[in-house]
């Protein structure tokens, strides 16, 4: 798939759009969702245009997909949720109903979420 550069987060990347910024190293970039579901919901982006992981794994380097990991790793760490824990979730393609075409993970916690195995909601 064409990487569309005029998604949201591209455009946050560019910086022709604020975003509430909770972490950035060289390969990533980690801000608040701009329509929370959690009291910690933070999306942690590669800095590269990838739309999906397939992509991110076909195209980035190793140094990118550290940084990543890094990034939601620090960006757990400065919500304050490592200690009581998280959910990390990345809606991947259309079944998944991705709507920004950018890869992405999301971080969900700040208070117990229903459920112990992960939810599909179908
Ligand atoms: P999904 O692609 O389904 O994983 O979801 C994309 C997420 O991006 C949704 O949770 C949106 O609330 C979020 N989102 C969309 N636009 C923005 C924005 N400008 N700033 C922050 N989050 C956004």
């Amino acid at each position: 798939m064409a990487y569309d550069q005029n998604n949201i987060f591209a455009r946050i990347l560019r910086g022709e759009i604020p975003c509430n910024k909770v972490y950035e190293n060289d390969h990533a970039l980690a801000f608040n969702d701009i329509s929370p579901q959690m009291p910690v919901h933070v999306l942690v982006i590669p800095k590269g245009p990838y739309t999906n992981l397939e992509e991110f794994h076909a195209g980035a380097s190793v140094e990118e997909m550290g940084g990543f990991i890094q990034a939601v790793a620090e960006t757990a760490k400065l919500s304050g949720v490592t200690e009581s824990g998280y959910r990390l979730v990345a809606n991947n393609g259309v079944d998944a109903h991705q709507e920004v075409p950018h890869f992405h993970m999301h971080i969900f916690g700040g208070r117990p979420i229903a459920g112990r195995m992960i939810k599909a909601q179908d």
